[in-house]
């Protein structure tokens, strides 16, 4: 074969090869725009390199033709250099677009927190890409058939790369979505109003069996005795939770944390027996893994305790409703970082009165109330932590004996504020390393006529000379603010 002619057959068959690693690239990347694009413009410089070759093929040609047949050659390689860079181009557009929906994904995450993980593994994924191969478009006419074959190799390993990249972030979200579903699911709260329970009524009070309440949360029942080997009272236990109860006084532990009760353990014929109010409002939301009515968590109301008029306690130069109102500060920035929405019964030095409190609470709704307080005592000595939720009907104040009978509105939430409660006194008790002291039940204004369930927080002593130079403080506030937030983020976690 005459040397011209191979030249011009090995010249088609790098331009057929080059406009088929175009096409292969276009195809095998799931990029539809780009065979939009390209594919008209390739397949008309296919078929004209086609018509090359066989016009060539058909008689000797001239130098004139061979010249011209080179020119056009040379158009075309222009031709596809365009070709080339307009795909640069868009591959750089593409890059762009990623940048911008990879920017967009993350202003995403910051308003939908519970998702943060998943894009997060999805930016992972895809920074695991190879990049594209880059082509050149000025080397373009140096490219052999083994360069043009090595380029559309890199192109079939980006398509698989982003393929597998996909089914692997497929996969993640499959696994996710399953541990989702599991954590829902698992591990199963019997409804109350199917479990049997023997119940005996006492001095008018109504008793379900200790026994009976072990058997159907799946815990372990045993007594507890005192020195001269009597019974004091009894636990109720498995490898996660573990409640105390003692047969002469209401308060208990819930995992470690003090609780009062409404009444203590009543020994019948040697048989233990808890109150049923403690049991629907009090034990019964403490064992269980989740609400058995859907409530929400996004509005907070913080309350502020006292204010302008009314000081609250004092101790020298320091008054409770200074620091009420600085720690409530805190915890409402916090708050609102965290995304909740937050309504303040006061922002300054105002009194509303606990009426007007009471009020705001039932126009604005709120899914949580906190009241912030400091503890005042006659005595120098007493220290602590105590947080207060309502009196339940049926049920007496823990420091009173008379019994309630008539219902308020926080009534409604009892065993969301006992929940409330215990995370909220063990969060402050584990950011603080303050003394416990209990969660309580006291007839308080803003408490018992809230419209959601809530909860008062007495977070130290004013009258301790220690304890006043320490709420004082900036970081114990922090701490305290601290402790609430992860007392919330457990009640959140006990929410369905
Ligand atoms: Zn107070």
């Amino acid at each position: 074969m005459p040397k011209f002619l191979l030249q011009s057959f090995l010249a088609a068959y790098v331009l057929l090869a080059s406009v088929s690693v175009m096409a292969q690239t276009v195809t095998d990347v799931p990029l539809s725009d780009v065979a939009v694009k390209t594919k008209p413009a390739a397949t008309a410089a296919k078929s004209a390199v086609q018509n090359a070759a066989s016009e060539a093929a058909k008689k000797v040609p001239t130098a004139e033709e061979i010249a011209a047949e080179r020119a056009r050659l040379e158009r075309m390689r222009a031709a596809l250099a365009a070709e080339r860079a307009a795909l640069e181009q868009y591959k750089a557009d593409l890059v762009k677009r990623q940048q911008a929906a990879a920017e967009a994904d993350a202003k995403a995450e910051a308003e939908a927190k519970a998702k943060a993980a998943a894009e997060a593994k999805a930016a992972g994924s895809a920074a695991s890409i190879p990049p594209p191969a880059q082509d050149d478009p000025a080397s373009a006419k140096k490219l052999s058939p083994e360069d043009l074959q090595q380029q559309r190799q890199r192109a079939i390993e980006r398509a698989k790369a982003i393929e597998k990249a996909i089914a692997t972030q497929k996969a993640a979200d499959a696994k996710k979505k399953a541990a989702a579903a599991a954590q829902t699911t698992s591990p199963k709260d019997k409804d109350v109003a199917t479990m049997k329970l023997r119940r005996i009524t006492q001095n008018k009070v109504k008793y379900v069996h200790l026994r009976d309440v072990a058997v159907n949360y799946g815990l372990t029942f045993a007594f507890t005795k005192n020195k001269s080997n009597k019974i004091s009272g009894a636990t109720i236990y498995d490898k996660t939770r573990k409640v105390t109860f003692s047969a002469t006084y209401r308060d208990g532990t819930v995992n470690g944390v003090q609780v009062y009760f409404l009444y203590p353990m009543l020994l019948k014929n040697n048989e233990p027996y808890i109150s049923e109010v403690d049991f629907l409002t009090c034990v019964d939301p403490l064992l269980r893994y989740k609400t058995p009515v859907k409530l929400g968590m996004k509005t907070i109301m913080v309350d502020a305790g006292h204010g302008g008029s009314d000081p609250g306690a004092i101790n020298g130069s320091h008054k409770e409703k200074v620091y009420t109102l600085q720690i409530a500060k805190r915890l409402q920035t916090q708050l609102e970082k965290l995304g909740f929405r937050v309504i303040m019964t006061r922002t300054g030095d105002t009194y509303p009165t606990l009426q007007e409190r009471a009020a705001l609470c039932k126009k604005y709704k709120p899914d949580l109330y906190i009241s912030i307080h400091c503890n005042s005592s006659t005595s120098k000595t007493p220290a602590g932590i105590e947080t207060y939720r309502a009196v339940p009907v049926g049920g007496t104040e823990t420091k009173g004996s008379k019994v309630k009978t008539e219902k308020q509105s926080a009534n409604e939430f009892d065993a969301n504020s006992s929940r409330l409660a215990y995370e909220v006194q063990k969060g402050m008790l584990a950011a603080t390393g303050g003394t416990d002291r209990g969660t309580r039940h006291q007839a308080i204004y803003v408490i018992g006529n809230a419209s959601c369930p809530a909860v008062l927080v007495e977070v130290g002593y004013l009258s301790n000379d220690a304890e006043v130079k320490k709420i004082a403080s900036p970081d114990y506030q922090n701490k305290i603010v601290s402790g609430i937030l992860a007392g919330l983020a457990g009640y959140g976690s006990f929410l369905r």
